[in-house]
């Protein structure tokens, strides 16, 4: 299978992720983490790349795109992928949609998760992470056991650079004005499955998803007949 998932900031794409690729067996790919990743090893591109994420803008397009065309090249994504945080305006959709083609390949869904805007705040602000094992926490919804501390691996939580109110706010903006249009780009290509992103546990969230895609599986499999 092959999947995007794609909802405003802290919609709950990254914590529903795992629970999407271990059903399906596929390798989750997410932008962010990447540039996070390059941010961390403290490289030229990585010192750029922070300036951007701090600002909570939006890496261009030409290296984006490049990035996810090597990754997607390599074998561990021969059996499908879930793209999160990719594309994120209908340049980088087309661009997916031609280099799939290119391969022969196509994508099979896209799953945008809705959520209000109020929890959506929330959620940024009070985003606590782990940088050890990666685990979110969050100050109003879901507590660590010990304040500010890792239940997993008892690592101290830090804050994203990109969540506070000002930054959130913008990036908001810019996936309403950005992002927002793929949707539509998927609906009329049939394979749009929208899903509640307002629920507590990313478990649930996960079950309606997999409702959405068996159904809609089921039904295309049988018009192919
Ligand atoms: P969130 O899920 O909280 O919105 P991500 O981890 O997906 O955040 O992305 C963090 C930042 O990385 C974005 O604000 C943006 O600057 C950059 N980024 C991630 N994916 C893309 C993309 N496909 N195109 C451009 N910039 C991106
Ligand atoms: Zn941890």
């Amino acid at each position: 299978m092959r999947f995007i998932i794609t909802g405003p900031p802290a919609s709950g794409k990254g914590s529903v992720a795992p629970f999407i690729t271990k059903e399906y067996n596929i390798l989750h790919i997410s932008t962010g983490q990447m540039f996070r990743e390059e941010i961390k090893k403290g490289t030229a591109l990585g010192l750029e790349l922070k300036k951007i994420l701090d600002q909570g803008h939006l890496v261009s397009d030409e290296l984006t795109d490049e990035m996810v065309r090597q990754r997607l090249n390599q074998d561990d994504c021969k059996n499908g992928f879930l793209l999160d945080g990719f594309p994120r305006n209908i340049n980088q959709a087309k661009y997916l949609d031609a280099y799939l083609e290119e391969k022969g390949l196509k994508l099979d869904f896209a799953i945008a998760l809705v959520a209000d805007k109020d929890i959506i705040i929330k959620r940024l602000i009070g985003r606590r992470v782990c940088q050890t094992c990666g685990k979110n926490y969050n100050i109003y919804f879901t507590q660590p056991k010990k304040e500010g501390v890792c239940d997993l691996c008892n690592t101290k939580l830090v804050k994203r650079s990109d969540d506070t109110l000002e930054i959130a706010e913008a990036r908001l903006q810019i996936y309403n004005e950005e992002t927002a249009p793929i949707l539509k780009y998927y609906e009329e290509k049939g394979i749009l499955l929208k899903v509640d992103g307002n629920l507590k546990e990313s478990y649930d969230t996960f079950l309606q998803i997999k409702e959405k895609v068996n159904a809609k599986w089921l039904l295309l499999s049988q018009k192919e007949k």
